[in-house]
């Protein structure tokens, strides 16, 4: 059976390298022909006959294909629809910032958090996601990028806050982390990638071990443990003060912070009491707050705050000095805002 190129970071390459004789710098000439260059054709640099029949017949280069693209027309958003080999599909979204992008990647086909304001969590879990399957967002968004929007394709940053719980498939997206972070390929900076968990702890074990550096973004939602087992079911698993005394040991670098989003849903966790209780736990952290209007989807039981009812909220955060954002939903005409991720909601998964 044929390898796929993308779900070899480069140590995997060099070691298939050595152990099938081919020439050393053959693993610089692909991680520079695909991450770099970001060709999907196969490599005609610098290689060498036996080289190029090796890879020929053991590697494969295939990618998730572009099923739908949406482009939003309130801004430059744009949400691609995913293949998958087996017919499932995933989604993923530019968003843009200046003249740049982040890319929000997903890393399950559906997600089995189950949370209760998600789209993603309607659809139930599937399966895990590759490295490639993962990598191959990136890729092909990028190439899309070059196509329509050329001069555009500066993809910047990465945050896994797509569909599905990236630290519930932690060997794949590491290894995607590890490819996205190579100098011979994309050479993405380090405190440029965000994975953002529900808390599971099992993956927060790991973390700090194996991926030190990467930011982490804990999707927090409520202080109080019982509202949070409400909107997150495996917070009565994992609950938030075991999940927040698990983050306070990831060691941090200088400027690094971690990031809490919280969903500001109306009636139900908007409160003044809210407020105070969330800047009390996360007072003298290295935090930051990301609130987030809850997005509706279709059949969402919840609602959107009012404005000024938002901006009290952060005023009460501003008290206790913790910086905090409220964040605009970008592409929210075409259902790709936080939360509104759902690859069967047109029908669309494999069946
Ligand atoms: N499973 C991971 C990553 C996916 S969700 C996690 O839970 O963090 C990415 C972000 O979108 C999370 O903060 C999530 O809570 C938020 N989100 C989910 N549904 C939303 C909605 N309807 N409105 C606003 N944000 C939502």
């Amino acid at each position: 059976m044929q390898q796929s190129f993308y779900d070899l970071n480069y140590a995997d390459l060099e070691k298939l390298v050595i152990q099938n004789n081919l020439n050393a710098s053959v693993s610089s000439v692909l991680f520079n022909w695909h991450y770099k260059k970001k060709e999907t054709t196969p490599c005609v640099d610098n290689l060498a006959k036996t080289s190029l029949a090796f890879i020929e017949n053991n590697v494969d280069f295939s990618l998730p294909e572009i099923d739908t693209v949406n482009e939003s027309t309130h801004d430059r958003t744009v949400k691609f629809l995913f293949r998958l080999k087996d017919n499932y599909k995933v989604e993923t979204v530019l968003i843009p910032f200046q003249n740049k992008y982040s890319i929000c990647l997903s890393s399950q086909v559906g997600c089995a958090m189950n949370c209760a304001f998600c789209f993603t969590g309607k659809q139930g879990f599937t399966r895990n996601l590759t490295t490639s399957e993962i990598v191959g967002q990136f890729i092909q968004a990028w190439r899309w990028l070059a196509a329509n929007r050329p001069g555009e394709e500066r993809i910047l940053n990465i945050v896994f806050m797509g569909q599905g719980e990236p630290l519930h498939n932690f060997d794949a997206v590491k290894k995607a982390c590890e490819i996205f972070l190579s100098q011979h390929g994309t050479s993405i900076g380090i405190q440029k990638i965000t994975i953002s968990t529900a808390g599971y702890i099992p993956g927060l074990e790991r973390w700090s071990q194996e991926i030190p550096g990467v930011n982490l973004a804990l999707s927090l939602h409520s202080p109080f443990e019982e509202k949070r087992n409400e909107l997150i079911p495996i917070n009565k698993k994992y609950p938030l003060d075991e999940v927040l005394s698990y983050i306070d040991k990831i060691p941090l670098q200088k400027k690094q912070f971690v990031t809490y989003e919280y969903i500001l849903i109306k009636d139900f966790n908007d409160s003044v009491e809210d407020a105070n209780k969330l800047g009390e736990l996360l007072v003298g952290k290295a935090a930051y707050i990301n609130l987030i209007p809850f997005n509706t989807f279709p059949g969402s039981l919840y609602e959107q705050p009012s404005l000024s009812k938002v901006e009290k909220f952060k005023a009460i955060l501003d008290t206790f000095k913790i910086p905090t954002l409220i964040r605009t939903a970008k592409g929210d005409d075409v259902l790709a805002a936080c939360g509104q991720l759902n690859s069967k909601a047109r029908g669309s998964a494999a069946d």
